[in-house]
């Protein structure tokens, strides 16, 4: 399908429920023969991801997030990206448009060169992570499909070594809400906490009235004085908290290694790294780093991330932002390699089009299906 047909189905309101499934048994169907000329073909199609509840953050409240979904076609195969774009990291709907829009992706005629794909994706513009992140996410889909395997496989990895993943709560002043919150989180073995948004320990007394799951907690910069952040990590510690994500602002460095001499608890980077080279900087404050595919510009650079960390001896979380089960289950085919994972953000959305990643008993399950084992529901 082309990228006009692509968007004449969206705009009939069919969108991705009317593509077809792709599998690889497909190969000797009539329907490849007929689309077979051995070049990719990208398409993409904004997506607004709606939250099952308003996400509260040290700096911003919202209900929906904005997506772009992808595909990239390759000899009647199909595999699926996604691009989803948090205010805070400075991409949009326009901006993943405009540089998805600018690849000439019909250049290639070997998806296999994901590394010559992102170094030309480089070439047309820095930044655009979340962009680049889609059109990655859709290769290796792509790819694991025509390998006929999965990429935790291709990666050597064990599926039985999946961490248990957070549920993110959120601060509610109802408490007839925050108990529904609460409620939500029974099937979770560990409960991440938002902080930094003036009711830090109102929403773990909360939780410690129902519950006594292990929590962990993302400060999203939101403490700017480090002895605060040094007695929140020392009160946190006495509370079965596991780590505390990005205490301080990503530019107190000094500060943040300063409490991190101190605190009983590790300290994982998130706002502060990105790509490849700042897992080194993150070392001099940080005990480990949070790893998402939107960061990263996708699984490649992720997995490469996630091997320099762990040869430095520092702890390793994956996450995601709310994304559909795309996304998140693309990230899943990495978290044997990592010590903490916060998969949820497909579990955060009403909307999702994707069956992929299950949590089951509260651990990581990884699909057995090609590519990064996601159908389209
Ligand atoms: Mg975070």
């Amino acid at each position: 399908m082309n990228r006009r047909n692509f968007l004449r189905t969206s705009a009939l309101g069919l969108a991705f429920a009317a593509a077809p499934a792709i599998s690889i048994s497909a190969a000797d169907s009539p329907t490849r023969q007929a689309t077979r000329n051995g070049r990719l073909n990208l398409t993409f199609e904004p997506y607004e991801l709606k939250l099952r509840h308003s996400f509260n953050l040290a700096r911003s409240q919202r209900t929906t997030t904005p997506g772009v979904q992808v595909r990239i076609e390759y000899d009647g195969i199909v595999g699926y990206g996604e691009a989803s774009m948090p205010p805070y990291l400075g991409e949009n709907v326009q901006s993943v448009c405009d540089f998805l829009g600018r690849l000439d992706m019909a250049q290639f005629t070997d998806p296999f060169r994901i590394e010559d794909i992102h170094a030309y994706m480089e070439s047309v513009a820095p930044d655009n992570r979340a962009a680049k992140a889609s059109v990655d996410i859709a290769l290796h889909d792509l790819t694991g499909k025509i390998m006929g395997q999965p990429w935790y496989k291709i990666w050597g990895l064990n599926p039985d070594r999946t961490p248990n993943t957070s549920y993110t709560i959120s601060y509610d002043a109802d408490p007839t809400e925050m108990r529904t919150k609460i409620e939500e989180t029974a099937p979770f073995k560990v409960v991440k906490v938002k902080m930094g948004v003036g009711h830090d320990k109102e929403t773990v007394e909360a939780l410690r009235k129902y519950s006594d799951v292990a929590i962990c907690v993302d400060a999203n910069q939101g403490w700017t004085d480090k002895q605060q952040a040094l007695d929140m990590c020392n009160w946190l510690a006495e509370r079965n908290c596991l780590f505390v994500e990005q205490p301080m602002p990503k530019e107190m460095i000094a500060e943040t290694a300063w409490v991190r001499e101190r605190s009983p608890l590790p300290l994982i980077a998130d706002e502060f790294l990105q790509r490849l080279p700042d897992v080194a900087r993150a070392a001099e404050a940080y005990d480990g780093i949070n790893i998402k595919l939107m960061k990263s510009t996708g699984m490649h650079e992720a997995h490469q991330m996630a091997i320099l960390a762990r040869a430095m001896g520092m702890k390793v979380m994956l996450g995601c932002m709310t994304e559909t089960s795309c996304a998140v289950t693309a990230a899943a085919q990495l978290s044997p390699m990592v010590d903490w994972a916060d998969l949820d953000g497909n579990l955060l959305i009403a909307n999702d089009i994707f069956d992929g990643i299950k949590i089951i008993d509260g651990k990581v399950t990884i699909p057995d299906r090609p590519g990064i084992g996601i159908e389209l529901i």
